[in-house]
């Protein structure tokens, strides 16, 4: 049970094989074993994953069915949680007992998903190794020397050791996909406004969006039906259907149009990486696929774009942690001012002071129109970009990231060469696009390679068949790190 993926454990709850109950048991048993060596959690309550585990057992007694109905789940640490710590990473909400749910974690509740913690991540989602969250850095199963990839690296490691089944994530500017590349994993980041922001802590909210990480693109398929839907208390949740996410993964793929952007395939990637996309191209087009040359000329810009909007929008969210309602506060101080201040500075690390100083900069006087306006204009030159090569192709692919998993420390002096790490999943971001990353072989030090898969605006249900007809043909998701064995 260990190793199964979703569909598996699913059956195993109905054919009463397993009770919820001893499910939860084996995987927080896992967790004690292996969480002090990788860090992949921040949060554990046995109490309460077990009170939650005898519920769903309660529930399916009195003949309740439902695919999720008491499966484990991790969440990452940004999503509220009530009752339970929720410190988005930081020292600035360490003491921090959420309230309320967010959607996402109310939805999975009323499915009966059990919670068996909450997953480490670089500190309010701004990273892109984990090395900046105040708990300490992730490390990666597939070797402890190297990073898991961020900022969800606490789920993408969880699940990459089996110390979950799956997890959630968010993906600001490649949050679920980088990591989930580098771990080995399938992680997908919805069209921005399927998948409600409520009770998500906010970095960028034009960007944020919320998704599953797992071992398959079935499993991602039952868990985004899960989590998608319209929620009114978000004000950019789309009023949509619910859709069944799982219903076309076993169509055939003959015919498939693949857009390959010229600007992706250039200097930048490395050479193990690229063998392994070109290898999973060559896959695709037995599966009956073609691939066509297509082109995103801004993409170029997408990382100084991104480096504008982002820390702009996040300089604005940030702003609400003051030392006064919740969150850390400086023992000492003197007059009010001067409590926002050493609460500021003694609450946030020096990555999420970094963007505040930025954020700040290009939305002040004078400075708004050559820096922001700037940014926003690109932006939609980015998306109108993609509009044009989807004429040509019913998804685009390329590396999901330039590199495997690199050692800590590597990029860590520089901020801007850690920035480049999402230089292939920035764009999806800004143009609020679906996208998502399956394991597609192993590069340098044996390092899984992440392919990444974009589609139009919702065209989630399709991403996932594609993904998963090549997961058919393949093994790579299959593939666990020693310590996942
Ligand atoms: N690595 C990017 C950043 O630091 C993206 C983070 C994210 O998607 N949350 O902003």
């Amino acid at each position: 049970m260990i190793q199964a993926g979703l569909k598996e454990i699913s059956a195993a709850l109905a054919e009463k094989k397993i009770s919820a109950i001893e499910l939860a048991t084996l995987f927080l048993g896992r967790i004690e074993q292996l969480n002090p060596s990788l860090n992949a959690f921040i949060t554990t309550d046995r109490d309460k994953t077990l009170a939650m585990a005898r519920a769903a057992d309660e529930r399916r007694a009195k003949g309740e069915r439902g695919p999720l109905l008491g499966i484990p789940l991790a969440h990452k640490d940004i999503f509220c949680t009530e009752g339970w710590l929720t410190t988005c990473g930081s020292k600035m909400l360490a003491n921090f007992v959420s309230p309320y749910d967010a959607h996402v974690v109310s939805q999975f509740k009323a499915a009966g998903a059990v919670t068996l913690g909450k997953c480490n991540m670089d500190e309010f989602a701004m990273g892109s190794s984990n090395e900046t969250s105040h708990f300490g850095p992730v490390k990666n199963p597939w070797d402890t020397s190297r990073v898991p990839g961020g900022s969800s690296g606490g789920s993408a490691a969880a699940v990459a050791a089996c110390l979950t089944p799956a997890a959630t994530g968010t993906d600001t500017g490649g949050s679920i996909r980088q990591p989930a590349a580098l771990c080995g994993l399938t992680g997908l980041k919805p069209t921005y406004g399927v998948v409600s922001r409520y009770g998500m802590i906010a970095f960028a909210s034009s960007l944020d969006q919320g998704g599953p990480m797992a071992k398959s693109a079935e499993d991602c398929a039952l868990l985004l039906s899960g989590m998608a839907g319209f929620d009114e208390r978000d004000s950019t949740s789309l009023q949509r259907k619910a859709e069944d996410y799982s219903r076309d993964l076993n169509k055939p793929l003959a015919g498939l149009r693949i857009g390959l952007p010229k600007e992706f395939f250039g200097a930048g990637m490395d050479d193990d990486v690229r063998a392994a996309v070109d290898a999973a191209l060559d896959e695709y087009r037995k599966l009956g696929a073609t691939t066509v040359e297509v082109s995103l000329p801004n993409s170029g810009l997408s990382v100084p774009a991104y480096y504008v909007i982002a820390p702009a929008e996040a300089s604005s969210n940030l702003s609400r942690f003051d030392g006064v309602r919740y969150g850390h506060r400086a023992a000492v101080y003197g007059d009010l001012v001067d409590m926002y201040c050493k609460s500021r500075a003694g609450g946030f690390g020096e990555e999420v002071k970094r963007r505040i100083l930025i954020g700040t900069y290009v939305l002040s006087h004078g400075y708004y129109d050559a820096y922001y306006l700037q940014a926003q204009k690109i932006r939609r030159l980015i998306a109108t970009d993609f509009s044009e090569a989807f004429k040509k192709c019913d998804v685009i692919m390329g590396p999901t990231s330039p590199s495997v998993a690199f050692a800590f420390g590597a990029k860590g002096a520089d901020p801007v060469q850690m920035y480049l790490a999402d230089i292939y999943t920035i764009a999806v971001n800004l143009a609020g696009l679906p996208g998502m990353s399956i394991p597609c072989g192993f590069g340098n030090a044996d390092m899984p390679v992440g392919l990444q898969i974009i589609g139009p605006w919702f065209a989630e249900a399709k991403m996932l068949n594609v993904a998963h007809q090549y997961q058919l043909v393949t093994d790579w998701h299959r593939r666990r790190p020693e310590r996942g064995a």
